[in-house]
């Protein structure tokens, strides 16, 4: 024990830590503010552990490891712990990060990046007041959705429409406003589970709607529906299952017989669209995308209502819409829970704006469309540009290799795109290991780990981003171990 106390005498105080690590703050600027308790705190924690260290090297230990664990302290092991703590602090959070993963609707890092003109739309309304749920002209109270619904139906053939917080949250809105108390008719094969934990019956458990399954899992017809209706029924329900396809031996029964059963015995018919798909005037065509359908289809099919976000195949900010029916609109308003999900004033400007985008014919300006039609040509020279800069960097080797991408978030589970991707490897290190170190640079770097391959897929590079990301790889440590992130 004498031994162990002699490296404990080494060790700083906690104030000197503290200061240490507040001088350490002072140099930079800009940045999220730390109070100094946590500075407190992150001294405290790493003498804490430098302490049992020590003492793990207690009785016993040989005098190798008393040495090593002075050599440690007088290196400022502690100080440069602490300082571990202080920078995985200020990582923390909602950051800016490098998709480099090709996934486009990528949901882990936020779906749909916006227009920067949405972005600026958003940013002026955010630190101010704002023209939110009041009319100008008359000085009334209104709907702060009302200017989304009139966009919405210049831009699709329906009468009504209403935004609320996601898709998640359209559907539950829809399933209880229509169908609370009663019965909602979903084939089989499409009570599907939306990654996230979104499953479909369980929604419909915590809406009050009692589930009626019908069909079998592959094969479902109209005369399925019309067999299971009764007293209770309220709803018939469509479900795109976004996330897989049922082939070969499959039927199902189409959005436009079932809207025609509804009708027929006054129900409610509506239709969870999900991705969102829309053709617009003046856009490139998104033939590419498959057999996903696609929003004019799904109304023309003539379902009361139909669901889909705000942030997959439209390209804007998160959010749940609902267009159809004016009095099937109205009904959905007018539930109490509308108000519980509705929209906060940066996403409806932002929402706003992306929708007078499709509007003006510049659709193909909107990222996340954008990044699905990026030329495989265009991918390829931006792969070469990249692998050719990481080959100079010490300790890395890259690679370009043809690869495919999908677009993510569910979107066309089907769809394949062509791509470019970067292979990187660096010295040393697992890919999974490089993988972490590229997310924990200082502007997080998210890449694909494909087939035990790190792989940088630069669809999904966004303007100016290119060069960001080879500072930051050329900024790092390559050579020897590298800090363990
Ligand atoms: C994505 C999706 C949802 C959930 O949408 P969020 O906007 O993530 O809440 C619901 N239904 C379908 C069919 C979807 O594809």
């Amino acid at each position: 024990m004498a031994d162990t106390s002699r490296a404990l005498r080494h060790l700083p105080s906690v104030d000197k830590l503290v200061d240490a690590l507040a001088a350490h703050l002072a140099r930079s600027t800009g940045e999220a503010p730390i109070p100094r308790a946590l500075l407190v705190e992150f001294a405290r924690a790493e003498l804490q552990e430098a302490r049992r260290r020590v003492g793990d090297a207690g009785p016993g230990a040989g005098d190798e490891r008393e040495r090593a664990l002075l050599a440690w302290i007088e290196a400022g092991g502690p100080l440069a712990g602490a300082l571990a703590r202080l920078t995985r602090e200020r990582g923390a959070g909602l950051l800016r990060a490098i998709n480099v993963s090709g996934v486009v609707l990528n949901t882990g890092l936020g779906r749909a990046p916006w227009h920067p003109e949405a972005v600026r739309a958003a940013a002026e309304v955010a630190g101010g007041y704002a023209v939110v749920e009041v009319d100008r002209w008359s000085g009334e109270r209104n709907q702060r959705d009302e200017r989304v619904s009139e966009l919405l139906t210049r831009l699709l053939p329906c009468e009504a429409a209403l935004a609320v917080n996601n898709c998640a949250a359209a559907v539950l809105l829809a399933l209880q406003s229509l169908s609370g108390g009663r019965e909602t008719l979903v084939s089989r094969g499409e009570l599907v589970e939306i990654g996230g934990s979104f499953r479909m019956p369980a929604v419909m458990e915590r809406a009050g709607v009692q589930l009626v399954e019908v069909g079998t899992t592959n094969r479902t017809r109209i005369g399925d529906f019309e067999a299971a209706l009764g007293p209770k029924s309220a709803l018939l329900l469509k479900v795109h299952p976004s996330n897989f396809r049922i082939r070969g031996f499959a039927e199902e029964a189409s959005p436009k017989e079932m809207a025609e059963l509804a009708r027929q015995h006054g129900l409610f018919s509506a239709y969870d669209l999900g991705s969102g798909r829309v053709d617009v005037e003046g856009a490139a065509s998104l033939d590419f995308l498959g057999d996903e359908p696609d929003l004019h289809g799904a109304l023309q099919s003539g379902v009361d209502v139909v669901m889909f976000s705000g942030d997959k195949l439209l390209g804007g900010p998160q959010a749940g819409l609902v267009v159809g029916r004016a009095e099937v609109v109205a009904k959905l308003r007018k539930n109490p829970l509308y108000r519980a999900l509705r929209l906060d004033k940066t996403i409806l400007a932002g929402l706003e704006r992306t929708l007078e985008l499709l509007l003006a014919g510049r659709a193909d300006e909107l990222p996340a469309r954008a990044l699905l039609q990026r030329a495989a040509a265009e991918i390829e020279a931006l792969a070469r540009r990249i692998a050719e800069a990481l080959s100079r960097v010490p300790g890395l080797e890259a690679l370009v290799l043809p690869e495919r991408s999908q677009p993510g978030s569910g979107s066309a589970p089907d769809v394949y795109l062509d791509t470019f991707v970067v292979a990187l490897a660096a010295q040393g290190r697992s890919p999974s290991r490089l993988a972490a170190e590229l997310r924990a640079l200082p502007t997080p770097v998210f890449a694909r780990v494909h087939e035990g391959r790190v792989l940088l897929d630069p669809r999904t590079l966004l303007a100016g981003e290119e060069e960001q990301l080879l500072e930051l790889l050329r900024a790092h440590p390559w050579t020897g171990t590298g800090p363990r992130p």
